[in-house]
């Protein structure tokens, strides 16, 4: 009755494992979604790791309100992405907590206002990188004096956007001007660098210490691993005209509508997320007289390897499919395919196997 991550638990361990034990420094990061597995899971999952010697010392979270749902699970340290800032969820920290978490800070005068909050604060200063989201420019880094000095630095963070090309030499105009403010770190927190990238930088900065955090690559990097599926729940047969759904649409020809589990509460789009969307294709698909052709949409569900068509956009929990005549009907009861994007769905269920 739902839509489930499977999870083939060897192979998924088998790759947490390899990837910890290749990428030295690793921060773990569950944040959202948990990318699909849920916070709690990722964080006795990097517990897991630790416990096994692998390092993994580290787990970052997006937000403040995450803290809550991981620090019971993992017993290190809990960098939170999200920069602090002097009002919100980032005054409001456990402080059972507080000598746990580790703050990023995006402006100089955040850290004159995290340390008067709490003069023993733990912070990483964010230099703003192309990516132009958070972070202090050269010139903010060199205004902040001795207050470096308070509270304690556990290094520089620098989030750069996903690969297009190297980021080396970005990182390496940063890392200068981290030299030049004379800070008192030689703690660099990375995203999105690639292995070859990391290794070069290290051959580069061996006395820094560098530290990637890495979400997607970690948790879905074994694609293999996962499958999601969804349930058949109903079927029913129409003839060409016959009347079905909340618009009262009539079936253009004749086939079964499939009800199925997910729907927009899962995060069930009205396309999925990859495959052939070209003007070429589209073109070809009218020129058969296809069902798009008839206002029908891509679903990310598939039958027998065959993605189909919504036959109108999903409901909250669940969606209708149109399965033309001709092709193999399932039964109530059938699990399916469905492609989502990990980090937008909401499972009822994750089945580690
Ligand atoms: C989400 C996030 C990451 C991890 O990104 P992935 O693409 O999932 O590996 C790293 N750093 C920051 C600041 C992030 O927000």
């Amino acid at each position: 009755m739902s839509l489930t991550l499977t999870v083939d638990g060897e192979r998924w361990r088998t790759h947490l494992r390899a990837l910890t034990e290749r990428t030295p420094g690793l921060v773990p990061v569950a944040k959202g979604n948990g990318y699909g597995f849920g916070l709690g899971r990722l964080a006795r999952k990097t517990q897991w790791l630790r416990d096994q010697g692998l390092g993994a010392d580290t787990l970052a979270v997006g937000t403040y309100h995450e803290l809550a749902e991981v620090a019971s699970r993992f017993t290190g340290d809990l960098l939170v992405l999200t920069p602090w800032r002097p009002f919100g969820a980032a005054l409001d920290v456990d402080p059972a907590l507080a000598g746990r978490v580790i703050h990023t800070v995006s402006r100089p005068e955040d850290l004159a206002a995290l340390l008067t909050h709490d003069p023993g604060a733990r912070y990483v200063l964010e230099l703003v990188t192309s990516m132009l989201r958070h972070g202090m420019t050269p010139r903010g880094l060199r205004s902040l004096g001795g207050l470096t000095d308070r509270g304690r630095l556990e290094g520089v963070a620098l989030h750069l956007p996903l690969a297009q090309g190297s980021h080396l030499s970005q990182v390496q105009r940063l890392l200068t001007d981290v030299v030049a403010a004379g800070l008192p770190t030689r703690t660099i927190w990375v995203s999105h660098l690639t292995p070859e990238e990391l290794e070069r930088l290290r051959a580069s900065y061996a006395d820094f210490e560098i530290r990637p955090r890495i979400g997607t690559d970690l948790w879905l990097g074994d694609r293999q691993a996962l499958t999601v599926t969804a349930t058949v729940l109903d079927v029913h047969a129409v003839e060409r005209g016959d009347v079905f759904g909340y618009r009262s649409r009539t079936a253009p020809k004749s086939g079964h509508l499939l009800v199925v589990s997910g729907g927009t509460a899962h995060g069930i789009g009205l396309e999925a997320p990859t495959g052939d969307q070209s003007l070429k294709s589209r073109a070809a698909t009218l020129a058969r007289g296809g069902l798009d052709a008839v206002g029908f949409v891509r679903s990310p569900y598939s039958i027998d390897g065959k993605q189909r068509l919504f036959a109108e956009p999903p409901h909250m929990q669940a969606s209708m499919l149109f399965l033309p005549s001709g092709a193999r009907v399932p039964s109530v009861g059938d699990e399916i395919e469905v492609r989502v994007r990990y980090t937008a769905t909401t499972f009822d269920r994750v089945v580690v196997a």
